[in-house]
Parts: C-alpha cells; structure tokens; sequence
C-alpha cells in the first residue's frame, strides 16, 4: 500500500483549510480498488467534541464525527445537505469528497482532560458514519475508543459498518469502566434494494453478523431498523422478515425508523427512485407532499407493526445476554439541521 498523490502531490492550501475551518488541508487519494474514485481532504481539527444544537429534543448533547462525507453512498443519507457547508456536492461529491479529522483521538483526549469538560455522553455516528471504508486506512476510532475508556467517558455509536469489530476488545475494555452502547443500523433485507440504494454499505447480512458478534461477546446491540422504505422495503412480508433476523441476531432491541427526505438527500433519492422505480414517483410525491415526512399515520404503522413483530419475536432489553451496562442508541427525535454547523442527525 502507499500513498497516491495527486498530480501535483499532496496539497495544502489556505483557501480549503478556510473552507474547512481547520488549520491546514492536505488531499490525498489512494491507488487501492475500494478508494478508487475517492479524494481524502486530511485536516487537523482544532475541537473534535461538538455540542448539539437544540440537544434539548436529543437524547444526547454531545457528538464526536471524525469523518464528513461517507463512502457508503446510501442514496438517501440524511447528511448529504452538510457537505454543501463545505462547498462539495451533496451528490456524488457527498460519497466521494470525505473529509477527515486526522488528529481526532489526539485533539478528544485534550478536550476530555480539560476541567471544563462534565464527562457528559458522546454520541457517534450520529452525522456520518465513523465505521466507514475510510475509517480502515485512517484508524481513527481506535484512539477515540481508547481516550474515553481512559476517561471513562459514556458513549453510543451507531453504525452500518463490520469495521467494527476491528476494535471489539477496546469496547470491551471501555464497557467495563462505563456505559457503551452500540447500534447497528438495518433497515431491510433485500438484497436488490441494498445494491442499489445502500451500495457502500455491508450487506444487511453482515451487519446482522455484528450484532450476533457483539452480543456473543457480552456487548448488547440494538438494532435501528433505518430506514424503513415506503413502497419497497414496507411490506408486512418484509417488516416481518427483517425483525425475525434482527431477533435471531440477538439484538437487545429493535428501533423503526421510516425514511425521510430532507433538502440535499430529496432530491438525490427522487433521481435515485426516477431510474429504478419510476412507476413510484408519484406515490412518494404525494407520501412526502408535506415535506421532508411520511405522515404520522404512516409513521405509527410502521411503528406499531414493527413493535408488534418485536414481541412477537423476543426481541427486547430483558432477553438474556443483554449486557448490563451497555445502552442501546436511541432513535432521536427529528432535528431541525438546516443551519451551517448543525450536528445533522442521520440515523444510518
Ligand atoms: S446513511 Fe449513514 S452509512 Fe449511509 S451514507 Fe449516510 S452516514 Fe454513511
């Protein structure tokens, strides 16, 4: 392996790192086949620990992401409109243009040992996803893990990513000095579905493999059924499917979440649905005609048949091999992130 520069090499320039409002920016791509196509934006982070706006509405206040943009290109990521604060495109520069926090562990374990800092929760995973392909060549969260086992800091991550369990034993050392919550995002099993509109991510399989993992290694997992999507992945057939594998995965519980379509993500999941599913426009014209929401009416079925099948199935915080100090992520009430400099609420 080794470094690809760009034509010129490795570049460092003040109108990016005022783009990025970091120090320094160097861009890097890779020579590799899975970083094909893919440009690394390095910057030096002068914070890394991002306080929530609104946290109020959030089950957590605090947010680490060492990561902006995300290579596993989900069409409708939720995240897509933070990378226009960049200047990048919300498109395919969203799966492409990755932004990353090289001195993340070192800056965090600063910020954790400063007096001014409450030892609060830190959520991750909640912009983009830290467990993506970039995170195997930056190894970033390593250090992460390791400054809050030292501090005993709380934290939740949630992801779609099998990287995971690369750091398996730090999580283990960081669950028993304190509470750690781990969530795995999978919202469906088809595997036509999955090419298509998650085409970076794991197989819904594997991701299910990770919380089968975790949970055989005393570490509960939750399952965020994200998104459910209206029209191809909301049949009773498949709602039931996927909460019987998620249940026969161990999953300490299992949270419905149904697609929505904010500004950045809308319009590239409706070109997304014109080329593959164009006999559905006009459904989801008229589900999503009040914005970036399904109807509550449709929210609450999902809801209710998902818990319905959850009981059915054993899947909840009592079954056993649930492990006692482990929180499972909470889905987190919609949040407003049409600002510049929102923490903005993906949920994988
Ligand atoms: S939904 Fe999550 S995994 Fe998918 S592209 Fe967005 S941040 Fe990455």
């Amino acid at each position: 392996m080794r470094w690809e520069n760009l034509s010129d090499g490795p570049r460092r320039g003040t109108a990016d790192a005022a783009l990025f409002g970091a120090d320094a920016v160097t861009t890097r791509t890779f020579d590799t086949p899975e970083f094909r196509g893919i440009t690394f934006h390095e910057i030096r982070a002068r914070t890394i620990v991002n306080r929530v706006p609104g946290a109020s509405r959030m089950p957590f206040e605090w947010t680490v992401n060492p990561y902006r943009g995300c290579t596993h290109a989900c069409v409708y990521c939720f995240a897509r409109k933070t990378h226009s604060y960049l200047d990048l495109d919300t498109g395919l520069g969203f799966d492409s243009q990755i932004v990353v926090k090289v001195n993340a562990p070192d800056v965090l374990r600063r910020q954790l040992a400063s007096p001014r800092w409450h030892g609060d929760h830190i959520a991750m995973g909640t912009n983009v996803d830290c467990y993506q392909r970039a995170e195997g060549r930056y190894r970033l969260m390593p250090g992460i893990i390791e400054a809050l086992r030292d501090h005993a800091n709380p934290f939740s991550i949630l992801t779609k990513g099998t990287l995971i369990l690369r750091d398996l034993d730090l999580l283990r050392q960081a669950a028993a000095v304190t509470d750690v919550g781990i969530s795995v995002s999978v919202g469906f099993l088809d595997e036509t579905l999955w090419r298509t509109v998650e085409p970076g991510t794991p197989a819904p399989g594997r991701r299910l493999e990770v919380v089968r993992t975790l949970t055989g290694h005393g570490i509960g997992c939750g399952v965020l059924m994200a998104p459910v999507i209206p029209f191809l992945g909301d049949h009773p057939d498949q709602l039931r499917a996927t909460v019987r594998a998620i249940a026969g995965a161990g999953a300490a519980s299992v949270t419905p979440l149904v697609l929505h379509l904010r500004p950045g993500a809308r319009e590239w999941f409706m070109e997304w649905l014109g080329h593959h599913h164009p006999h559905l426009v006009r459904r989801y014209e008229r589900l999503y005609a009040e914005g970036a929401y399904a109807p509550k009416w449709y929210q609450r079925r999902i809801t209710r048949q998902v818990h319905e099948l959850a009981e059915e199935f054993g899947v909840g915080p009592t079954r056993a091999g649930a492990a006692r100090r482990i929180r499972a992520l909470r889905a987190a009430p919609q949040e407003d992130a049409s600002a510049p400099g929102a923490t903005q609420l993906t949920l994988l």
